[in-house]
């Protein structure tokens, strides 16, 4: 004997980048599925996992703090936080990852789960200007709401997407002057058509949002705060508050030198949520699940998609998490219909499957003149997604259809059914570039 100690080194388990939603679900599967070895969780912002969906409702309100969003643990998870540093490289065949300031972690197997980022102002000069906002996460929210809470005298918000809207929808309910600017021809345009778009368009001005469709913004000016907004055709819309929605971009930045397919669309998985190498063939030990994956989804011909989605983020971080575990032949593919919902001016939307190709809509329930109402989108004879205003009581049913690729319109003649109006969707022509490529629910900012 030596007389020296030798300490074997620490099993690397498993380990999780992003702990947030897709991150802290799928950790918890991990246990509850009886994975017993080490478990890190790598977190870049400093906080546990938290939601998102308030931030943009409740949080701008003012009804409850950015502190209160955390999400409870299902489970206890028995698993080494390492918060407050981003992983900024990957190896996958050594199997380690490197976080900001210089540790490395090994690992066997890995979730990456880093979500994604909220597109900044394109210009950095206007990007920087004291009281021009994006809002992606708890931080943003806090800085949003104490600038909302000073009383603005005129709020700007570019681009009419879920997270526009909504934001659009607490500021008029805090009585506070609200334009808003997007270049489609309505809110929603590339998620949901200009015809249900349309709906709250209506809802907007009612609620007396300046809504300016078919608007390109060219500039964000002030001197060290934002004082106005330059739009392409030259016209000044004053502002001393601008928050930017524009949609999101995956959180893929460090995977760039890993060798996996990975840019701001989307960490490339399989069916089966392994991330796949640029050669295209699985990378063996490394997940993805939540709004940074991008997978090719059964119900829509295997097409490759990623969604801004939390029941998806909830869904794909458990399967990811199971077939981590399980051995490769009883690894099982992920067969998901994406769903979403929303709130604003009152109205609960609520949306399943994916517009992408629609050709046809059909108001299945209510009407849109009464902005309660249930519509499915059609894709050469089938159904393909479904939104409800106010109306969720049926959306169950028509989800069924729709994972069924049921004949379109899929349900007539129910008894409590009106006449089926049908109208052309109104997708403005160049659908579908950036985040949330042609989903219902792609949140579009
Ligand atoms: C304001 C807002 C409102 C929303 N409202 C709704 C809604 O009403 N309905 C709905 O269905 N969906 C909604 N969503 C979408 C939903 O919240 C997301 O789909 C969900 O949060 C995705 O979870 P995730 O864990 O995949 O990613 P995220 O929640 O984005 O979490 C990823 C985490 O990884 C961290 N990270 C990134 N890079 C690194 C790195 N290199 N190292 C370490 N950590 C890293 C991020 O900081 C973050 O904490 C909303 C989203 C936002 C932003």
């Amino acid at each position: 004997m030596s007389g020296t100690m030798s300490v074997a080194p620490e099993p690397a388990g498993i380990v999780i980048v992003g702990a947030s939603l897709a991150g802290l679900r799928g950790a918890e599967t991990l246990r509850q599925a009886g994975y017993d070895g080490p478990l890190t969780i790598v977190g870049d912002e400093p906080y546990l996992p938290y939601d998102r969906p308030p931030l943009s409702k409740h949080v701008l309100a003012g009804e409850l703090a950015p502190d209160a969003t955390q999400l409870p643990n299902l489970v206890p998870l028995d698993a080494r936080w390492r918060l407050g540093r981003p992983a900024i490289t990957l190896d996958p065949g050594a199997r380690t990852l490197t976080l900001a300031g210089g540790a490395v972690l090994g690992f066997d197997r890995l979730l990456v789960a880093t979500g994604a980022r909220a597109r900044p102002w394109p210009d950095p000069a206007g990007a920087r200007l004291a009281g021009v906002h994006t809002l992606r996460g708890r931080d943003d929210a806090a800085s949003l709401r104490a600038d909302l809470a000073r009383g603005p005298g005129h709020v700007v918000i570019v681009g009419a997407g879920l997270i526009g809207c909504e934001a659009a929808s607490c500021c008029r309910d805090l009585g506070l002057p609200v334009t808003l600017l997007d270049p489609n021809p309505a809110p929603l345009a590339r998620s949901l058509g200009a015809v249900v778009g349309g709906v709250l368009a209506a809802c907007l001005r009612d609620a007396g949002v300046d809504f300016r469709p078919g608007t390109q913004v060219a500039a964000l000016e002030g001197d060290e705060a934002v004082r106005r907004v330059r739009l392409a055709d030259g016209a000044i819309v004053a502002a001393d508050l601008v928050i930017v929605a524009l949609g999101a971009m995956r959180a893929t930045g460090w995977l760039a030198q890993s060798g996996l397919r990975a840019d701001v669309g989307g960490v490339t998985c399989d069916g089966f949520c392994r991330v796949l190498a640029a050669d295209g063939a699985p990378v063996p030990a490394v997940y993805a699940a939540g709004d940074v994956a991008r997978w090719p989804i059964p119900l829509y011909g295997g097409r490759l998609v990623s969604v801004e989605h939390w029941g998806n983020a909830v869904e794909q971080g458990r399967h990811a998490a199971r077939n981590m575990l399980a051995a490769p032949g009883d690894q099982r593919p992920y067969a998901h219909l994406p769903a979403f919902w929303s709130s604003q001016f009152g109205i609960n939307v609520k949306a399943v499957g994916l517009t992408e190709g629609a050709d046809s809509l059909a108001v299945v329930q209510g009407s849109l003149a009464a902005r309660r109402f249930l519509a499915v989108y059609g894709r050469a004879g089938r159904s393909i997604a479904a939104v409800s205003f106010d109306e969720a009581r049926w959306l169950p049913a028509y989800a069924e259809r729709v994972a069924a690729g049921a004949p379109f319109p899929p349900i007539r003649q129910a008894t409590d059914q009106p006449a089926i109006v049908r109208h052309p969707p109104g997708f403005p022509k160049a659908r579908g570039s950036g985040a949330g490529t042609g989903t219902t629910g792609g949140r579009h900012g």
